[in-house]
């Protein structure tokens, strides 16, 4: 089988997998989905809930130099004319003149030295023209043009906007920085490759300012900082390619841009872009607005504007990263000797959406499911986990499998003390990866599990 062909066919196990075990669902699905949007299951719930909330911890909570905030989705229509947006958020559409298919002028594959139409190969495509990709709405009773909104297409204009607010409240120096995570929509021309470019989507955004002198190096500080984010929810550095984006492709007041990009089975992407976007974006809402959005710096007595270092993320690429690196099949033999295939979801335990699966060895013993219930509501609160107790143990073992689950703990005639009192109150502690048990106390459960998955 070719490179691409098995690429196709993990991508396809992968998409099946998550709707089989309740990651991610289409949009709308009973009524035939909508195209661009998606639905995230019980687990990819706990999977983006993970991801975000480690994210915050390390770019907010971990840091003196950081502050998050949460604005609206919807703003004033003059941020979108400030920023640019309005004018210039677009991408090249072309029409195939032959099935009508739609598609973005710089995504189409050439032959030749022809550009064609990958739904039915032919040439004949309309000019391209420019496609704005902003959703609008309007907000008000009356649909006038004076109540026009948009959705916005990125969570970073409202971390400009407030950013003197931000600055007179949290009391901040230079250089210090804004979070955001939150929904942001784009009327993509073509979403495609599963979530992976869909119309609405989680971004999750950081504003750094900074005197224009330190602007360069804050880059590559801050590219070293999300490297070893990635590296610390489990994407390994070898697997994220740094795109140093040349003179020429980058936005044109962008001193410096790095695209990190993730090898996905059906590509090379983008999963995140650093870009020191010098003092643009402040001086532009400056020369819209008439406020003063500048900075005084209480020991130079100098006023000056400050630049900014932008890592702008996307929730659903990384969930999606996620699961693509973690997903793995291999074989191994049951206890009759017979050959099977293990699915197994490798997630780093802190992005693992279940953490511990807890069984009761038999579901008819009532002491086991007791005791299992107890070690439910002990570890409960700490952190998500799973009872069951339907099945064969290794039918359990391999749901918690596929579902990524890290640790399993059992509950056996050994914990309520039927074989003497040894091993009373220990269980059984088996490992996603390497399958293999050990004995732990029930007292020392938390603790263990706790330096694990934080
Ligand atoms: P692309 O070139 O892939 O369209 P972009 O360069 O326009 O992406 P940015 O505007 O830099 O993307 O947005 C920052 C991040 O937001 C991206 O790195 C990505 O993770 C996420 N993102 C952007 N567009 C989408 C989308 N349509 N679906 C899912 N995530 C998205």
């Amino acid at each position: 089988m070719s490179t691409k062909d098995a690429n196709a066919q993990r991508m396809e196990k992968i998409v099946s997998l998550c709707k089989r075990r309740g990651f991610i669902f289409q949009s709308s699905e009973i009524y035939g989905g909508l195209n661009g949007f998606w639905d995230y299951g019980p687990l990819g719930v706990e999977l983006k809930k993970n991801l975000k909330d480690f994210w915050w911890r390390r770019n907010v909570r971990e840091r003196d130099d950081m502050v998050g905030m949460d604005g609206a989705i919807i703003m004033n229509r003059a941020v979108w004319r400030a920023s640019g947006h309005e004018a210039t958020f677009s991408d090249p559409m072309v029409d195939c003149k032959s099935c009508k298919a739609r598609h973005r002028a710089d995504q189409l594959p050439e032959k030749d030295g022809a550009k064609y139409c990958p739904n039915c190969g032919s040439r004949d495509l309309t000019d391209p023209r420019n496609f704005n990709l902003m959703l609008k709405s309007y907000a008000g009773p009356v649909e006038s043009d004076d109540n026009l909104v948009y959705l916005r297409p990125e969570t970073a204009q409202a971390m400009f906007v407030q950013f003197k607010n931000v600055l007179d409240t949290a009391r901040k120096k230079l250089p210090f920085g804004i979070a955001q995570i939150g929904k942001a929509f784009r009327n993509e021309i073509n979403p495609r490759n599963y979530t992976f470019r869909s119309r609405e989507f989680e971004q999750m955004e950081i504003e750094y300012f900074c005197r224009a002198e330190d602007g360069l190096r804050l880059t590559d500080e801050w590219l070293e900082h999300r490297l070893k984010f990635y590296e610390d929810i489990g994407i390994p550095r070898a697997k994220i390619h740094i795109l140093d984006v040349p003179d020429g492709d980058r936005a044109f007041y962008s001193k410096k841009t790095y695209d990190l990009e993730y090898e996905f089975p059906f590509g090379i992407s983008e999963l995140e872009g650093i870009a020191y976007r010098t003092d643009y974006d402040l001086s532009a809402h400056i020369a819209a607005s008439g406020k003063p959005l500048d900075y005084f710096d209480e020991v130079t007595k100098e006023k000056f504007v400050p630049h900014v270092v932008e890592p702008s993320a996307g929730v659903d690429r990384t969930a999606l990263a996620l699961i693509c690196e973690a997903f793995d099949e291999e074989t191994v033999t049951d206890e009759k000797g017979n050959a099977e295939t293990r699915t197994v979801l490798r997630f780093h335990p802190r992005m693992a959406p279940i953490k511990v699966g807890i069984f009761p060895l038999l579901k008819n013993k009532p002491e086991l499911v007791a005791q299992a219930r107890a070690v439910v509501e002990l570890l409960r609160p700490h952190m998500m986990v799973q009872y069951d107790e339907a099945g064969a143990i290794g039918r359990r073992y391999r749901r918690q499998d596929e579902a990524g689950t890290p640790f399993c703990v059992t509950i056996d005639f050994d914990t309520v003390g039927e074989n003497g009192p040894e091993k009373q109150g220990t269980v059984t502690l088996r490992h996603r990866d390497s399958m293999e048990q050990e004995r732990v106390a029930i007292a020392d459960l938390l603790p263990w599990l706790l330096t694990r998955i934080h």
